[in-house]
């Protein structure tokens, strides 16, 4: 059998005054300090040009929507969170979604199909929040990830800046 020797304790250790005081200085200290916490959803995080939000179809001031069902996202997708189904159209773009479904539970907001897109048709937002009451309906379809383009400009200037930096560093070398 081991016997465990403990020290015996003063009476002021008994007290823990001492720790007691040391704590209170470390909470008095700390209530005067900057406070860094956000008061989410109050204060929403700050978004910029390079936030990479949810994607989000484009749609032209015609309100016609500028994807062609070329499936590229779709394929350029890691998480395989896109589903299209194209169809033929009369418009001059000959194709276009039937059905453009992403799953955002699946999304990792990579932008891998704003890359893919050669017709600057899905963009990534500066949408953030989501949250619903069921996975089904955080499968968004065409309809709820339709955004004039207006409303993606920021962005699209920026995707359009980056590409013409790669343009310009190709043709010079
Ligand atoms: S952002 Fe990435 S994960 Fe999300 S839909 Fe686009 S390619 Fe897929
Ligand atoms: S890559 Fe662009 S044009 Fe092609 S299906 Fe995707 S969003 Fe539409």
């Amino acid at each position: 059998m081991v016997i465990v020797k403990r020290k015996e304790l003063s009476f002021w250790e008994r007290l823990y005054l001492p720790e007691v005081v040391r704590g209170l200085s470390v909470t008095m200290r700390a209530i005067f300090r900057r406070k860094i916490t956000r008061q989410y959803p109050e204060e929403p995080l700050a978004t910029n040009e390079v936030t990479r939000g949810q994607p989000r179809l484009a749609v032209n001031e015609d309100d016609t929507i500028r994807c062609v069902s070329c499936g590229l996202c779709e394929i350029a997708c890691p998480a395989y969170a896109i589903t299209i189904d194209g169809q033929e159209t009369d418009r001059f773009i000959e194709r276009e979604p039937e059905r453009f479904d992403i799953d955002m539970l699946r999304c990792i907001l990579c932008g891998f199909c704003e890359e893919a897109c050669p017709k600057d048709a899905i963009f990534m937002s500066e949408e953030l929040e989501l949250a619903d009451f069921s996975r089904e309906a955080l499968v968004y379809d065409i309809e709820k990830l339709k955004r004039p383009i207006s409303a993606l400009q920021r962005r699209s200037d920026y995707v359009y800046k980056l590409n013409d930096r790669w343009h310009s560093s190709s043709s010079t070398s």
